[in-house]
């Protein structure tokens, strides 16, 4: 349930009813709006007389109880958008946020170049796996650590973020250390233990949605973090498996604004992943804008033929400056802003 507090509350009422739900067993979680505070508390709602009496605490404008199973996540427990800040760059609200970079680092040289050119182009913040979760335990894996220096390096050249999938506790742990932002990907969207890990940080998480995972499973992921105590969690639509094969994935456009509608975090899109196909990442980021993404996540490598992961579905340098070209008119059209 969430405890809307009035515009007038004191900071001694939310204290008290941050104990009396404590008392009641209850784990809460203040959310800060423009205007007030909520309290999102996740218990027992059947304990006796709990609602009745916290309803009548001073402060207290109203008890509202949250029927999903996703509670800090969903809507009902935040009207606002949620705008997460990294740097100097928002992502929610009215802007667009644009992500670019290789599949993973390779080398120093390919990161360092992917990164100017990311910035060139006028992206927002820089993109590289060290950690890389393949399919086959035969392909390239990852620069691991030393991946995530040269992560750290090509942001300090640039002054953009970084963003870098982690795989497990260790390299979460690690690899927070280094940079911005934390992707859990695809493949571990599921794991709890790694949700629940990344929960106890304080940095921002870049959750995808599960090749297979509904809508509401992907939102149940969210509210492991969330619960946590983590409340800075980005979604990102990369696509969905289904019967057809002509594409990587399908790119599963109306979970934008479904989730969107459903809950207050920002959602981004992976046009690359979704469709494994340079030519088809334009016309799919700009059909993502229209349809509310509060931004992109773009493969964009140097030297497509040459990358070691993920080369078919990179951008070139060229097609990146070319997209946000498009973008400076597009994202206007539909009320927002480039960050
Ligand atoms: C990635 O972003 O490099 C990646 C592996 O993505 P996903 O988890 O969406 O497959
Ligand atoms: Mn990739």
């Amino acid at each position: 349930m969430v405890i809307v507090m009035n515009i007038r509350s004191s900071k001694q009422d939310i204290e008290a009813v941050n104990k009396r739900l404590a008392d009641l067993g209850f784990r809460t979680q203040a959310i800060q709006g423009v205007k007030r505070i909520v309290i999102g508390a996740v218990g027992d709602e059947n304990t006796a007389d709990s609602l009745l009496c916290l309803g009548q605490m001073p402060g207290v404008e109203k008890i509202v109880p949250i029927m999903k199973p996703y509670k800090l996540v969903s809507r009902e427990a935040r009207e606002e958008d949620t705008v997460i800040n990294v740097g100097n760059v928002k992502i929610g609200g009215e802007s667009v946020t644009v992500i670019g970079g290789p599949c993973a680092v390779e080398s120093r040289e390919q990161l360092l170049t992917a990164a100017r050119q990311v910035k060139e182009a006028g992206g927002h913040i820089i993109r590289g796996g060290a950690f890389k979760p393949r399919t086959s335990p035969y392909s390239f894996q990852g620069m691991e650590e030393e991946g995530l220096k040269i992560l750290r390096e090509g942001s300090l050249e640039t002054g953009l973020p970084v963003v870098t999938e982690v795989i497990d506790e260790y390299s979460l742990h690690l690899a927070m250390e280094y940079v911005d932002i934390l992707q859990i990907g695809a493949r571990n969207m599921q794991n709890f233990r790694l949700l629940k890990a990344a929960g106890q940080i304080n940095k921002p998480i870049l959750l995808k949605r599960g090749m297979s995972a509904t809508i509401e499973e992907w939102l149940m992921a969210a509210e492991y973090i969330m619960s946590e105590g983590n409340g800075q969690v980005i979604l990102c639509e990369r696509g969905i498996r289904t019967f057809e094969t002509a594409t990587r994935n399908t790119l599963d456009l109306s979970a934008v604004p479904l989730v969107k509608r459903l809950s207050h975090l920002p959602v981004i899109v992976d046009p690359s992943h979704a469709t494994g196909d340079r030519q088809l990442v334009m016309p799919m980021s700009l059909a993502a804008i229209a349809s509310g993404a509060d931004g992109l996540i773009l493969e964009m490598h140097p030297e497509p033929s040459k990358a070691l992961s993920d080369g078919p579905q990179s951008l070139t340098p060229e097609g990146l400056a070319d997209l946000m070209a498009h973008l400076h008119r597009i994202v206007p059209a539909v009320g927002k802003y480039l960050a």
